[in-house]
């Protein structure tokens, strides 16, 4: 199973498009090359692709009409929301204008008493919470990165928080989407519920810009829990820390968080946030709800855990302790890179049905154990998902062939274990063979359903299906 960067037949940015941007948004189109470049390149070890043209927008008015000029002309458009995306999503591999949504910051309403609000695509995600300290609520889905909330509409991203909150897919209550005509739609709404017609709010959450581009979201919010604490535990082994995660979602354990670093990822995070934690195998977890309630969760996973050879847990309630504690695991990608300067990053997520956690780490591991790869592990593990980090040097083939290998070893194993080739990250280009493997004939489906909404497969062409 190879990576595919394969550039697509590249579109001519006419004269004529060209000028019809630049009429529409002044120096707000450009074709600057540091501009191109940064927009061509994620986070990831995936060869960057500049588009040729890059369009800054304010309005879903401005997207439909970029849309509608790169229709005329047969461009390809690559929205953009903060280009954190690990699987080549922003690359543009058949060139084309890429639409940058930075710009659409607006929070346009915030409805406490329906704990929802909606934004503007390129409202990310700590700016909301930053708009929300003072209401109460809070919105719980954090990937690691700063992303924008379209690009995380985009991806069906997930973070720490899934396994009491939901992901992406259980939070987008209603989107408005331009189409690959400049038609404007809005899907779903602010019910809670509602059995009206397809779903197609689900349908563009997780399709990666390839149906439609979001410019506007309306998310639930949740309140602030009465008691919050967080907690770390070392354990002599993997399979320790592996089973006491099993067993607090079997017994139904509501925690917020419960997350596992390897020894190699801990040494990382040591390192690069300044702590001191054992270098073991560790659990990383959060408990919400009243005092009492936070409590009885917390005096169950402890029992659990030390079970499994758990250590002494170390508490952390004040505030600016947890938020120490989970900025470093946030982090802990950017310390997985750190420990071999110059590197980059070739990161790989599975997610598994939880009985089938313990098997699938631990045969990784081996797998591991066998190769000379640098390759920290990190897990959102209370939902059945742990990525593995290859901390490569991308100009070394021999390298890349071994990445990708285990990657391969990894994807196969958990599809054949029931589950899937990404948590979280999404399918890019970096997948799609992967997604092919998962789906068999419902790819062919995806296909038509793409061509159904972009017959001249204008939007983001080469990503998640073939055409
Ligand atoms: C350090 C680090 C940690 C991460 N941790 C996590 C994690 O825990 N969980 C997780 O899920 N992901 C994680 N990611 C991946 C990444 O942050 C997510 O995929 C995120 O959702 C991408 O958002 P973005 O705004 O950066 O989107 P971009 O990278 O700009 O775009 C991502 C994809 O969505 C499309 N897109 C962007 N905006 C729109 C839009 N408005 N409409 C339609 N399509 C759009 C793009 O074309 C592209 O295909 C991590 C990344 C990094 C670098």
């Amino acid at each position: 199973m190879t990576v595919i960067a394969t550039t697509q037949p590249r579109a001519a940015l006419t004269e004529e498009a060209r000028a019809e941007l630049s009429a529409l948004l002044g120096d707000r189109f450009t074709t600057s090359l540091p501009v191109r470049e940064h927009h061509g390149k994620d986070e990831s070890y995936h060869t960057p692709f500049p588009p040729d043209g890059v369009a800054f927008a304010n309005s879903t008015e401005e997207v439909s009409a970029i849309v509608k000029i790169c229709a005329k002309h047969k461009l390809p458009i690559i929205p953009f929301g903060t280009g954190t995306s690990l699987e080549g999503g922003i690359a543009a591999l058949a060139g084309g204008i890429t639409i940058d949504l930075s710009g659409m910051q607006q929070i346009l309403r915030v409805s406490p008493e329906d704990l929802d609000v909606t934004v503007q695509a390129g409202v990310t995600r700590k700016q909301l919470n930053e708009h929300l300290r003072d209401t109460g609520l809070f919105f719980p889905i954090d990937p690691g990165a700063n992303a924008s909330l379209g690009g995380m509409s985009a991806t069906r991203a997930s973070g720490t928080n899934a396994v009491r909150y939901g992901t992406m897919r259980e939070n987008v209550l209603g989107l408005t989407v331009v189409l690959a005509d400049g038609r404007v739609i809005k899907t779903g709404g602010r019910a809670r519920k509602s059995a009206a017609g397809y779903d197609l709010t689900r349908l563009f959450v997780g399709s990666e810009g390839t149906l439609g581009i979001i410019t506007e979201v309306t998310l639930k919010l949740y309140g602030i829990p009465e008691a919050i604490s967080s907690a770390v535990c070392a354990f002599p082994t993997i399979k320790g820390a592996v089973d006491t995660v099993i067993q607090t979602i079997q017994v139904g354990v509501p925690v917020a968080r419960i997350e596992l670093l390897d020894e190699v990822q801990i040494d990382a995070v040591n390192k690069y946030s300044k702590l001191d934690y054992a270098v073991a195998p560790t659990l990383f977890f959060e408990f919400h709800g009243t005092e009492a309630g936070v409590k009885e969760q917390a005096e169950m996973v402890a029992a659990i855990a030390a079970e499994h050879g758990g250590m002494e847990f170390a508490w952390a309630t004040r505030p600016e302790d947890r938020s120490k504690l989970w900025q470093a695991r946030h982090d802990a990608y950017y310390a997985a890179l750190a420990l071999r300067p110059g590197s980059k990053g070739w990161p790989t997520d599975v997610c598994v049905p939880i009985s089938r956690l313990a098997d699938c780490i631990l045969e990784t591991k081996q797998d591991l154990a066998g190769s000379n790869m640098l390759a920290p592990m990190v897990g959102h593990v209370g939902d059945g998902n742990f990525h593995l980090v290859y901390v490569l040097d991308p100009e070394n083939p021999a390298e890349l062939a071994e990445a990708q290998r285990l990657a391969d070893k990894m994807v196969t194993r958990a599809l054949e274990m029931g589950g899937t080739c990404t948590g979280e990250h999404g399918i890019g280009y970096g997948k799609m063979a992967f997604l092919e493997q998962e789906t068999g004939e419902a790819f062919n489906v995806m296909g038509d359903l793409k061509r159904a909404f972009d017959p001249d497969n204008l939007l983001n062409p080469g990503k998640v299906v073939r055409v």
